[in-house]
């Protein structure tokens, strides 16, 4: 079995692997080269800066300054002047009426709703923009796809990444620190996904492709070694940690799939989402529901290294394996409360083996971990350690912090599992029928969260 010898690349050749995105720009100071990419890139074009009230305070006003010094065409720039702005598709449709009444490209100025926003309401005028970064948040700015929440329900619509982005790390690094601290805990999230799509390979699930990987991982534990410094507004940390969310953004626009840069992780915080997760009246960000949920994965994986899986009992396993119709009927019960079962049963149905399929995975597992078992230990970070870092980036590190109670945080696992058809660490202790004795001791007296009884 081969393992990714991973290298790290440099950002242009990991720009060159971009399909959309033409140009990044990192530095201090640099909101100046807005007007020549611009210009590059929509030779003649007219420019409208899309911005909330915030961040046309922060760097839009600037934008439009220089624009105009460099002689480029503006429009009246497209302000969203309502507090509660969020990435919601009423705003989308807006900005998209907005625009209809003229031909102007685009420049998002903002952060992850502003540039998700922008995103799709330009896809859907059928026109390219590009996005001035305001904080080191999520890894969304690059990537394909707008997250946008939709009657309700936060979907991922299709829609082109920008062909240029300008980050500028003076604006970045002074951005409210719990926009750091969750941009950290999404490249965080970049560990166990990497961990996932290992055990995928192994199994011979999904292989891994080295240019994603290397995108993403190459210089994924350099950039994660200052979180103490990124709380202290640190520009050259800063870097480190903008260069590695745009980087996430180029692999998963390479693979045409968000699989390098995500896994069980996501798989929780997409879980939230859909159960419309709220936590003292709003929905937590992004990389703060993530950074939870790569705590939780972490204990997973700590827990999984410590077992003899070389003596696993593979019959075992195979004999308790549901069949598709016992499967669907306890994906009904456990979301029988939840107005999602449909997706539930479709993912579940999409990724079911037969026992057959089931056995050759658990003895190929069986035979392969003491070699796996090591290239996992290289990947992860141990529990301690994250949660260690992200306690110094200004992230929360327990579950009631984001609103999400312990029982709660255990009945996540075995969802989680159910909404995405991806292969995680999730499917592999599903398939060997470990998950409740991994969550009996990740949540009994002597787990990272002691649940007492009769405690929710
Ligand atoms: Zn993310």
């Amino acid at each position: 079995m081969a393992y990714p010898k991973t290298q790290k690349l440099s950002l242009t050749a990991a720009l060159g692997s971009a399909r959309e995105t033409r140009a990044l720009e990192i530095g201090s100071d640099i909101l100046g080269k807005t007007a020549r990419v611009f210009g590059e890139y929509f030779p003649n074009a007219t420019a409208v800066i899309v911005a909330d009230t915030t961040t046309f305070a922060v760097a839009g006003k600037v934008v439009a300054e220089q624009l105009k010094q460099a002689g480029v065409a503006s429009r009246e720039p497209f302000l969203f002047t309502d507090p509660n702005v969020y990435a919601e598709y009423s705003y989308v449709e807006q900005l998209e009426a907005a625009l209809k009444g003229h031909q102007a490209i685009p420049v998002a100025v903002g952060s992850g709703t502003i540039n998700d926003l922008t995103k799709l309401a330009a896809f859907r005028t059928g026109r390219p923009y590009m996005c001035v970064a305001t904080a080191a948040s999520m890894d969304g700015y690059t990537a394909f796809g707008a997250s946008i929440t939709y009657q309700g329900s936060k979907q991922t619509f299709d829609c082109p990444a920008p062909v240029a982005v300008i980050a500028d790390l003076e604006i970045i690094r002074r951005a409210p620190r719990e926009m750091t601290a969750s941009g950290y805990a999404d490249l965080l999230a970049k560990v166990t996904a990497g961990a996932d799509w290992l055990l995928a390979d192994a199994l011979g699930v999904e292989a891994i492709d080295p240019q994603a990987w290397n995108i993403v991982q190459g210089g994924l534990h350099e950039a994660l070694s200052q979180p103490a410094a990124l709380a202290a507004q640190d520009a050259e940390a800063m870097a480190g940690l903008t260069e590695g969310l745009m980087l996430g953004g180029f692999a998963m626009q390479w693979s045409k799939s968000s699989r390098p840069a995500s896994g069980a992780e996501h798989q929780f915080s997409h879980l939230w989402d859909m159960q419309h997760h709220t936590h003292q009246g709003k929905a937590p960000s992004h990389g703060f529901k993530v950074g939870i949920a790569t705590l939780a994965v972490t204990a997973l994986y700590d827990w999984l290294l410590q077992q003899p899986i070389e003596t696993l009992d593979v019959a075992r396993g195979v004999a308790a394996w549901p069949g598709k119709a016992e499967s669907e009927a306890r994906v009904r019960t456990l979301f029988r409360e939840e107005d999602f079962t449909a997706k539930a049963v479709e993912e579940t149905h999409a990724k079911h083996v037969e026992k057959s399929q089931l056995q050759f995975q658990l003895e190929r597992w069986r035979a392969h971990w003491p070699e796996l078992r090591e290239h996992l230990r290289a990947q992860l970070i141990a529990f301690a350690d994250v949660k260690r870092m992200l306690a110094e980036v200004g992230a929360p590190v327990e579950p009631e912090q984001i609103g999400i109670s312990r029982s709660r945080l255990r009945s996540a696992f075995g969802q989680a599992y159910h909404i995405r058809r991806r292969f995680t660490v999730l499917d592999l202790v599903v398939r060997a029928g470990l998950l409740e004795s991994a969550l009996d001791d990740l949540f009994g007296a002597k787990g990272p969260w002691p649940v007492s009884p009769g405690q929710v």
